[in-house]
């Protein structure tokens, strides 16, 4: 199959990115690597038009950036994405210990975070992974990132003779039946946790504080009899951020004037300091452009292409999808349209799109939810809104989205990375507007 050796980054990255915090590490590794320089929101800027930079917030979102010597001229070619996943997160304290029998059963409480598909959790080999706040003996504070990798959780299902009546299927309740299992041992919870820890930090002699997400650490597979698929956990949105990240870092150096954020918390609904309807992206904006005339100019010609897996038609379940629109695995990147605004593409987004799409020799195709369904929705509203700008919402055709492993074509990731590169070298304004 062409575009394995993308297949095969892509494998990579989704393996190392396996927390938001990971994901965001990775991506910054991979763009300082590259030859972007790292700033720090503390500290002051001087930007160098053309150089490029990165800048993460509280570890949990990024954003990538070059300015020309006259943005308001120019534009910026703004990508966008998210770099959490669904997922199900640690409580503060976490430990259950259910003295049933005899050794008791040692679990771990966690919370649903976004709109995981539950059911999907259960009866895997699962680890975790994520941010320790660690003390020392000296008193000092720590930061560190943390990951099991080896599989030692699991959620059981209830066997299927104590629910015949149901055909098996069970109501899942998070709070009575998430719980995982990790240990018929005497060690508590935390001690095991300190014990992690002071591999990444040896001195470590306490655990103030965690942010640590369940992940399931198989690692992606192509399938289909022509390997014409991959499987994978955390496509969305990681496949966005892949093809992001590769498109302003492969091959020749990308002009100046692109700004790509990768949002943290779309999950939840975007709210947060690194989210989508947060500041982060505007507290870069106005030091990077501080005159607000030029900033304003600099918008109005400025172009968002949003990244975001896209629903593909399900075989099982055609009912589920608009029987006009239909979406194909393979079938090109996925242009996302919503008349109550849930993605932000318009008609001249969507022109945009399908230009630069035939510059990049890929096929587009479009996703409208069934006018009886409620609609999902992503980082372009909320960025499109804030600044103004004209926008599409995109995305790779996917399949059992917000499961734990989610499926998508061979073909799609590189062909989102084709979009994402041809758009990344556009001259702005890439349409006549006039009004
Ligand atoms: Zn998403």
């Amino acid at each position: 199959m062409e575009n394995k050796q993308h297949n095969q980054d892509l494998f990579a990255f989704l393996q190392a990115a396996i927390s938001p915090f990971h994901a965001v590490a990775v991506a910054r590794r991979r763009l300082t690597e590259a030859g972007f320089t790292e700033l720090r929101e503390e500290n002051s800027w001087h930007i160098t038009p053309g150089e490029r930079y990165v800048v993460t917030r509280r570890g949990q979102a990024l954003i990538a950036f070059s300015v020309g010597a006259d943005p308001a001229a120019s534009g910026l070619r703004f990508l966008a994405c998210h770099a959490d996943s669904p997922a199900l997160k640690l409580k503060p304290r976490p430990e259950i210990v259910v003295s049933l029998t005899n050794p008791p059963l040692r679990q771990l409480g966690v919370e649903v975070y976004g709109g995981a598909l539950i059911s999907a959790w259960f009866d895997r080999a699962l680890s975790l992974a994520g941010r320790l706040h660690l003390l020392d003996a000296d008193g000092s504070a720590h930061e560190t990132l943390v990951d099991f990798r080896e599989p030692f959780l699991i959620i059981p299902s209830l066997a299927i003779h104590f629910h015949r009546e149901a055909g098996g299927g069970q109501a899942v309740n998070p709070q009575k039946h998430l719980p995982l299992i990790f240990s018929q041992g005497k060690a508590a919870w935390q001690d095991c946790l300190l014990t992690q820890a002071r591999r990444e930090r040896p001195t470590a002699t306490e655990i103030l504080a965690a942010d640590l997400f369940v992940y399931d650490p198989q690692p992606p597979s192509f399938l289909g009899i022509n390997q014409e698929f991959i499987a994978a956990a955390r496509l969305d949105n990681l496949l966005s951020c892949h093809a992001a990240l590769a498109a302003l870092t492969e091959e020749a150096e990308t002009p100046a004037n692109f700004f790509l954020i990768c949002a943290s918390h779309e999950e939840v609904g975007s709210v947060s300091a690194g989210g989508a309807q947060g500041g982060f992206a505007e507290d870069v904006l106005r030091r990077i452009i501080p005159d607000h005339e030029a900033r304003s100019r600099c918008l109005a010609r400025s172009f968002l292409l949003s990244m975001d897996n896209a629903h593909a038609s399900h075989p099982n379940y055609p009912e589920s999808g608009d029987s006009a629109h239909p979406v194909a695995m393979n079938g090109g990147v996925v242009i996302k349209t919503n008349a109550k605004e849930r993605y932000a593409t318009d008609s001249r987004g969507a022109a945009i799109c399908q230009m630069l799409a035939r510059e990049a020799g890929v096929a587009t195709q479009f996703f409208v939810m069934r006018s009886d369904l409620p609609c999902g929705s992503t980082v372009g509203p909320p960025l499109a809104a804030k600044f103004g700008l004209v926008a599409a919402d995109v995305g790779a055709p996917t399949l059992a989205m917000h499961a734990v492993r989610e499926m998508t074509g061979a073909d799609d990731p590189a062909s989102l990375t084709r979009l994402a590169r041809r758009f990344a070298r556009s001259s702005l304004p890439l349409i006549n507007m006039e009004e």
